[in-house]
Order: C-alpha cells, then structure tokens, then sequence
C-alpha cells in the first residue's frame, strides 16, 4: 500500500520528537571519530516545503514546527534541532522541513555513510534528486568522502528487506531509523521482525524505532512489545500533546523506542519533555512518558510489575515551567538525576559508558498514572497522522 506521503504530516508534533530524537542520536555518534553507517529504512522525500503543496493543506506544522520557531528558551538539546530546521531556512521564514535524511546528511561526517531507503516512487525520485544535486555541489568544492564507498547510496525499495543485507556494517557502528507509514497494520510486525533480525546480525547497533499511538490493538501493543527484543537495553520516549476526541480521529501521541540508546539520551529527555509539553501540549491532556530498561521476559511485559519493574510516575509535566527545562528540573515524585532508572517535497539538500547492567525498569510521565497507550474506543484512524 503506497498511499501515505509524508510530506501531508511535515513537520508536525510527531516529527519533532522524532527528528530532536535523531538529533541527539547523531550527535552522540559524532563524540567518536570512528565512521559509523546510518540506515533509514522509510526515509520519505528528504525534505518538504511547507508553504506549498502537500504540507500546507493541513498545515500540520503549525502546532508542530511553528510554536517552537521564535522561542529563546529552548534547553540546548531542542535548540539544536531548531538550528538545523533553520538552517534549511536561511532567509528566517519558516519555508522548509528536512526530513529524517536531511537531518542525518547534515551531522554527519565525510567517514560516515548514509543508506536511504524509500519505496514510493515519486518521494523515492525526490530524494535521489536531492542527494545527486548534494554530491554534485560537494565534487564542485573538491570535497570527496574518505573510506570506501559511497558516502550517500539512495535506493528505492523495500527498507526492512534492505536492512537485512547492510548488518553488520564494515564500520561495526550503525544507527538505524525505522519509520513506516503503519497504515498497513503489518507494519508493527514488520518493524519488530525486523529490529529481532538485526539484533541477530549486529548486536550492538542503535535501532531508533517511530512509532504511533492509536486506538488500535496492534498500536497499544507496541511498545510492550519492543521492550522484549533482546538489545542491551531500550529507552521509550512518547508525547501526547492533546486529549484524544470521543471519536478517536487524529494522531495525539506519538513515540520513539530506541534498542541500545546512547547513556546521554534519557537525561537530555528529562530535561527536554517537559518543555515540549508545555509548548507543544493543546490541552491538560498534554503529557509524556519516559520508560527505560531492559528486555523484558516471560509475561512481564503484560504485567511489569511480575518482572520486578519499578515504575516512577510524577507529576503532571503542564504544571513545570519552560525554564526549568534544565538539569536541574525534577518533578514531584521524580527519581533523582542518575537513578536507574511530495508535491511539497523539495531540495537541494546542503551539507554543510555508563553502562545499566541490571537495571530496573524506569518509567517517568508526565502524569501521575498516564499509560504509554491508554486511549478510549472508537473507530480506528485510517491512516497515521490526521
Ligand atoms: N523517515 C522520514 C522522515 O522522518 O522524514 C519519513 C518517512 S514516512 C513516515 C514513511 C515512508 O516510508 C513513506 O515515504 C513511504 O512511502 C515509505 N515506505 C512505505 N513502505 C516502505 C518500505 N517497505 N520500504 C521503504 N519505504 C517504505
């Protein structure tokens, strides 16, 4: 099923967690010289302009993108993300959004090698148009990648197949996007078959995992079961920036699971969540959860507590003010800081250890009893974001 563009959601409150996710993702990479691949399974058109086509019909990046635009307080991790999207838009107008692989194209370096996948046509043609225009920019400056082959390879095809033929990778360090479209319900298993796949392939890379939170069974279920993959550990990430409606339309939370993250990631997002909340939250229904720990066995992921888990709720994130979105905010309740716890896609793209071995299972929200996937009945969504 090949309906789903994203250039209709560009930009949108699901993209900025996922996008300041892969930032921080990146960024983490980057501390270690050593060249490391980044696959992106369902990498879309690249990039996507927001005055026009697709995006501007429902303009999704309005409560997206936009509230965060004009902000001077973003805590660091977030204003990085901001400056890249800015970036992308040089004349401070609001015009364009990078897709996932503009955002990994812009942090990575020459001994870093980019592998996009995309299996729609048109977004797939896009994409590739874009990174030619990129390589060519970057051979008229004399710039040439290091290492062996291809710095970019844009492939149009099917992501998950493909990820099964690029692990291990020669670098031996690999982040991994996986992003489908779940229209089709298939796609929660696909993307579940595939991360146990790679897992057995290549233990140690980092598989950041998009995912939706929707009324149906297959979506509530998720999370729970990406919490068995046999990584080292996970870390669960999920923004719910409105009170889902009687009629259960819409898309109102999304979430990042992420197989093997970096140590440095749970913290950034204590201290990011809430502001994101805050700014990005439509109503008291506003809220996130952070969830961290590792594979869970047995029944445990029905019933956590079975497992041992400890789960730390705290207070209600709305009520933390923006600017303590710094280290030193703590919630009430909150375990102290080291508790274990395409018609409008567009280009050209520029380039410009604590290990928790035997740690409990954390969950922070920003609701005292929020579940990841508690939502009320009714007919199910058509497709991702509405
Ligand atoms: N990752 C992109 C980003 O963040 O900018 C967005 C990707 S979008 C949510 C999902 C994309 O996956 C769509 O462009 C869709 O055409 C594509 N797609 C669907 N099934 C696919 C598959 N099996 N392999 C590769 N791409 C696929």
């Amino acid at each position: 099923m090949l309906s789903y563009r994203h250039a209709f959601h560009a930009g949108n409150h699901a993209d900025v967690l996922k996008h300041f996710v892969q930032v921080q993702l990146h960024e983490y990479m980057n501390q270690k010289d050593t060249a490391y691949s980044y696959i992106d399974t369902h990498s879309g058109a690249g990039v996507y302009a927001l005055d026009s086509g697709y995006a501007s019909k429902n303009a999704e990046y309005e409560t997206g993108i936009a509230p965060l635009w004009e902000r001077t307080d973003l805590p660091k991790p977030l204003a990085d993300y901001l400056d890249l999207v800015k970036g992308l838009n040089p004349s401070g107008k609001m015009r364009y959004y990078p897709g996932s692989p503009y955002v990994a194209d812009k942090l990575m370096r020459e001994q870093d090698r980019l592998r996009l996948f995309e299996l729609h046509p048109a977004d797939a043609k896009i994409l590739a148009d874009n990174f030619r225009k990129v390589a060519e920019h970057a051979a008229a400056q004399g710039i040439v990648p290091t290492g062996r082959g291809k710095r970019v390879l844009v492939e149009r095809g099917d992501g998950f197949h493909a990820l099964k033929t690029l692990l291990p990778p020669p670098s031996r360090r690999a982040l991994v996007l996986i992003d489908p479209p779940y229209e089709d319900k298939q796609d929660y298993r696909k993307v579940r078959d595939a991360v146990e796949d790679a897992l057995g392939r290549f233990p140690t890379g980092t598989y950041a995992i998009w995912y939706p939170v929707l009324q149906r069974l297959e979506s509530r279920s998720f999370s729970d079961k990406l919490k068995r993959l046999q990584g080292k550990d996970w870390l669960n990430v999920s923004l719910t920036v409105s009170t889902p409606g009687p009629d259960g339309f819409g898309l109102h939370t999304s979430g990042m699971f992420i197989v093997n993250p970096p140590y440095t990631l749970e913290p950034i997002l204590r201290q990011v969540m809430p502001y994101l909340v805050e700014v990005l939250g439509k109503d008291e229904g506003a809220t996130f959860v952070i969830e961290s720990g590792e594979p869970l066995t047995g029944s445990s992921a029905a019933r956590p507590s079975a497992n041992g888990a400890v789960r730390i709720p705290v207070g209600n994130a709305r009520r933390a003010s923006p600017l303590s979105g710094t280290g030193s905010l703590r919630l009430p309740g909150q375990a102290p800081a080291g508790t274990p716890g395409a018609a409008g896609a567009v280009g050209p793209l520029g380039r410009s250890p604590a290990a928790k071995s035997g740690r409990p299972t954390m969950k922070t929200s920003g609701r005292p009893t929020a579940p990841t996937s508690g939502r009320p009945t009714g007919p199910k969504p058509p497709r991702r974001p509405t």
